[in-house]
């Protein structure tokens, strides 16, 4: 296993989902040596199973969760500068009908969704009429007026790799594939057990450790240190559904459903509408959740009441789960626990800190890794205090977060790139798309083409600067090709891995 010579760390951050990533990239940033490992790929868990919303949560409002709301918000334009090629906005639908929480009600939540955390960017709420107006066409004729309101798209899984990238930018190792098997404290460091992907075992020591392992921080601290938790973690299952799109224009719907919780049907890459989510009480490996069939039939209910377009289990061509790491608050009801996050920080013994996150939300995760690495400040004696606000993510460094005027300069610049392509590579790597095309000057000198889309220079990029290991990495994580390519153009992207890569693939394949 490669990487780090014998000097300590001061960082060995555990977990390269979004918050991993966020605290190693800040710490990184601030000078400290950082270590971090993931198990398996990045975002193979939770931070890829999201509803992939940079939102303020308008639901939790009602649980008056004005903190986490009121952070949220803010982060929303602070992350829309940050990557506007990955980010987006988006203006809500909420259609109003009988039954639902009253007009009043919504106007007032919008009213301080609107006022509670600063907006520039994103436009204001107002309300529509939907008898009149393109986002009523695809409803049911009940449905004639209704609300708009501002939040944010994120492909979740790149700004992972993003965060990493940037971390290993400011000197950061990211080790992926790596398992941290065990910790034990020792004369001040934490000296912790990595076990690779073929099996190899080595020591590392770091003057702090992170526990950011998400569904798992409980069992780490459980299982591979034995320190007993004086947090517990509430595991929520939670599934989405995708199914051919619903509706021709691009603004995604929050509706209400009839047990008040609410589920967005969301335009997803132009050809698909993503609908979730759900609430379930989780237990057992979170690596192995998966969507029930009950989680089915509820989602296609939720839709099929607001649609004109009735959805059946038939008409999904995806879905996904994944599972909540949530505090746990004991709220009776899965969905009332809170989506704020609670830090447990333990400098016992002989001082060498232990962080262990529960919660927190793609949204905040920047704000989380800030408050992280302030808890960790005295303790560490880090020099250096929060930058991350005014930063660029890799690729995000855009004129004026303007992402049209870039794609259409990035056409200019590569125009023999088809068009279909050149704005996906653009929304991937933003500004680093230089860095895929390289010095090619026409499609030939992108290599072989893989599968439709997918050429060999993007392929050696997502191995040489964004960990990809296996043909799923690069279909599923680093883009979402694979809900476009058939079984056979999949394959070759599998062959290649074996053929162009083949150690990084069979030790990954060992995971
Ligand atoms: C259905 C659903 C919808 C959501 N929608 C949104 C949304 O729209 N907007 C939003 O802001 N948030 C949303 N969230 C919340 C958000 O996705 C999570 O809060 C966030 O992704 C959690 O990130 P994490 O880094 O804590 O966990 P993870 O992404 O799970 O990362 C933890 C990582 O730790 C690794 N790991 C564990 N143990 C070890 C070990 N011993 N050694 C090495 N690695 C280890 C795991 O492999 C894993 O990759 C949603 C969550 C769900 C489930």
């Amino acid at each position: 296993m490669g990487g780090l010579a014998g000097e300590p760390v001061d960082l060995l951050v555990v977990g390269g989902g979004i918050n991993g990533a966020g605290i190693a990239r800040d710490a990184a940033g601030r000078g400290l040596k950082v270590c971090l490992v993931e198990k398996d790929d990045l975002a193979s868990h939770t931070s890829s199973w999201s509803s992939k919303l940079i939102h303020g949560g308008l639901r939790y409002l009602e649980y008056y969760e004005f903190r986490l709301v009121r952070e949220a918000l803010i982060e929303r334009e602070v992350l829309l500068r940050a990557a506007p090629h990955i980010i987006s906005p988006l203006t809500f639908v909420l259609p109003h009908g009988p039954g639902m929480r009253p007009a009043w009600m919504l106007r007032l939540g919008l009213f301080l969704y609107d006022h509670l955390g600063g907006r520039e960017l994103l436009p204001v709420s107002t309300r529509i009429d939907l008898s009149s107006t393109p986002e009523g066409t695809p409803l049911k004729s009940a449905y004639k007026t209704g609300f708009t309101y501002s939040d944010g798209w994120v492909d979740d899984s790149r700004l992972v790799a993003l965060n990493a990238r940037d971390a290993a930018d400011r000197g950061a190792a990211i080790l992926t594939r790596t398992c941290c098997k065990a910790a034990r404290r020792e004369n001040g460091h934490w000296v912790a057990v990595l076990e690779g992907a073929d099996g190899g075992r080595r020591e590392i020591r770091a003057r702090g450790l992170v526990n950011a392992a998400g569904p798992w921080v409980q069992t780490f601290l459980d299982d591979n240190i034995k320190k007993t938790a004086r947090h517990r973690v509430r595991l929520v299952k939670g599934s989405h559904i995708v199914v051919p799109r619903l509706f021709e224009h691009d603004r995604p719907y929050i509706l209400q459903n009839d047990d008040k919780r609410i589920v967005f049907a969301i335009p997803y890459y132009e050809r698909f509408t993503l609908i979730g989510t759900t609430d379930v009480p989780f237990e057992g490996d979170p690596g192995e959740v998966r969507i029930s069939r009950d989680e089915i039939d509820y989602l296609c209910r939720a839709v099929n009441r607001y649609f004109e377009k009735q959805t059946t289990p038939e008409d999904i061509v995806w879905s996904f789960a994944g599972v909540r790491p949530l505090y746990d608050d004991a709220s009776g009801n899965p969905s009332a626990v809170t989506r704020d996050y609670v830090f447990d920080l333990d400098t016992e013994e002989d001082g060498a800190p232990l962080l262990s996150i529960f919660g927190g939300k793609i949204t905040t995760y920047r704000k989380l890794a800030e408050h992280a690495l302030e808890r960790l400040t005295p303790v560490l004696k880090i020099g250096k205090g929060p930058w991350t606000a005014k930063a660029s993510l890799p690729g995000g460094d855009i004129a004026d977060a303007d992402f049209g005027c870039f794609l259409e300069q990035t056409r200019r610049s590569w125009p023999w790139v088809p068009a279909e392509l050149i704005t996906r590579l653009a929304h991937a790597y933003g500004t680093r798309i230089d860095r895929v095309l390289g010095e090619a000057t026409d499609m030939a000198s992108l290599g072989e083409p893989v599968a439709p889309g997918l050429y060999e220079a993007e392929l050696d990029y997502l191995v040489r600067e964004e960990w990809a290991r296996t043909a799923e990495d690069v279909l599923w994580r680093r883009s979402k090709l694979g809900l476009f390519l058939d079984a056979p153009s999949q394959a070759r992207v599998h062959e290649w891995f074996a053929v162009k890569a083949p150690d990084t693939t069979r030790a990954a394949e060992k995971t």
